[in-house]
């Protein structure tokens, strides 16, 4: 497969390059220079599939050039190890797809842990390691992090900002440990992202250790996104069936990756894309403008975000045109206290517990269902995070404490590993070059 930058249509690479370039010379994304069908036998099997199963046939439509089969089964079950089981709302017609049994309880997993065994699978060959940094807010690093635990020929140096992530965040990132190290740094955020890339223009420090990021823009992350469609029209009794998929939506690469199944053959009728607040794309659907504006802070805070970067990607899956957008996706945005409400609801009518941003997803398909009363398919929303990851806000809308899950709760006892650091560059240069 060749990839081409959505900036540049002319600009082709393969996969190694994409993957370990991540973001194209232009600032361009990445795109598949043709999204290949599925074959029909597979299509028409879907309910007879397991995930790693049905992952490995759409895998290997990408990355089947580059990879033997035996390698890409290998990558696929790895990364995959974890079940991503559809949940119906009592007896209605709504269902959820949990994506966030992996082991930092975030639909991020999956594309990490993909990411992760692609890159180590593509360095093998190479004496020198390879180290993956990353400047974390919270989640996104944790995901990462988890994903390169173990992983051949592979270093993480994760920074985050000491006391600004919440008390479950920081210990996901201190008490990993291995071939993974989290620095505690003495700033914030912006301070960490500063220092990142100082580390990748900084020539001298380039020459002794080679660096690479893990961007959530990596066609590695991306792809393996869609492989779980698939898994969820299986579910649900394969390719005849009519379904809807609301995707809480913040950077759009859950949504790309739903798009591209449809793509692939897929049997989607029609997407919905539901944002909080930050509705750049509902807006753009509505008014044909896309205006990026400064991200306001949410209860959803994963989709807090004010200027998508795969926008870029969805007007190329769409030949750049809205109309044909539209035919595929509606767009939809609700308030933080209508989220609230959603999870208030969903718990009182069908006994489970949203997370914030599973609820968006939830509103929405509430949203589109309401208003087509004739539809007699089912509607599938995304639940991305599991609701003990935001455990005040699901207490204060449900009254009821969401349990950690026994796999990650051991985290809880282990030791924090984590090394303080300036919010200086110079020292982290140091601490880099092993000084
Ligand atoms: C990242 C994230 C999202 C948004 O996904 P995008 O692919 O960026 O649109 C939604 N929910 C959760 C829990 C997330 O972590």
């Amino acid at each position: 497969m060749k990839w081409y930058s959505t900036r540049d249509n002319d600009h082709y690479t393969d996969t190694k390059n994409a993957v370990i370039q991540g973001l194209a010379p232009d600032e361009g994304l990445y795109m598949p220079e043709e999204i290949p069908a599925l074959r029909p036998s597979v299509l028409s099997s879907l309910s007879d599939l397991s995930l790693p199963e049905v992952s490995f046939e759409v895998a290997k439509q990408f990355f089947g050039a580059d990879l033997s089969n035996a390698d890409l089964q290998n990558v696929v079950e790895n990364a995959l190890d974890f079940p991503i089981p559809i949940v119906q709302m009592s007896e209605t017609n709504r269902y959820t797809l949990e994506l966030f049994h992996g082991p930092t309880l975030a639909f991020k997993d999956v594309g990490a842990r993909f990411m992760a065994r692609l890159l180590s699978h593509f360095m093998q060959f190479e004496k020198e390691r390879v180290t993956v940094l990353v400047a974390t807010s919270g989640d996104t690093g944790s995901a990462v992090a988890q994903g390169f635990l173990d992983v051949e020929g592979i270093d993480v140096v994760l920074l985050f900002p000491d006391g600004k992530v919440s008390s479950f965040q920081e210990k996901q990132l201190s008490t990993i440990g291995k071939n993974i190290t989290a620095l505690r740094v003495d700033g914030t955020f912006d301070d960490c992202q500063r220092m990142v890339k100082e580390a990748f223009i900084d020539e001298e420090l380039q020459k002794q250790r080679r660096l690479t990021s893990a961007n959530s823009i990596n066609i590695a992350r991306l792809l393996p996104q869609s492989f779980y469609y698939f898994h969820a029209i299986g579910q649900l009794g394969g390719n005849d069936e009519n379904v809807i998929i609301s995707v809480p939506s913040g950077n759009f690469g859950n949504l790309t990756a739903g798009l591209i199944a449809k793509k692939m053959g897929l049997n989607v009728s029609h997407f919905i894309a539901s944002t909080n607040v930050n509705k750049i794309v509902p807006n753009y659907l509505q008014t044909g403008v896309f205006k990026p504006q400064p991200s306001k802070p949410t209860l959803s805070n994963a989709m807090d975000v004010g200027n998508p970067s795969n926008f870029e990607r969805l007007m190329a899956i769409f030949g750049e045109k809205r109309d044909s957008m539209i035919e595929h996706v509606s767009g939809v945005s609700f308030t933080d206290s209508e989220t609230i409400r959603m999870m208030g609801n969903y718990y009182e009518k069908h006994d489970y517990l949203l997370d914030p941003h599973g609820a968006v997803a939830a509103a929405g398909l509430e949203k589109v269902l309401g208003a087509t009363s004739s539809f007699d398919g089912k509607g599938l929303f995304l639940e991305c995070a599991h609701p003990a990851k935001f455990a005040e806000t699901v207490e204060e809308a449900t009254g009821v404490k969401a349990e950690v899950p026994d796999h990650v709760k051991d985290m809880f006892d282990r030791e924090d590993v984590s090394i303080a650091m300036s919010n200086q560059y110079k020292d982290f240069k140091s601490f880099l070059l092993g000084g």
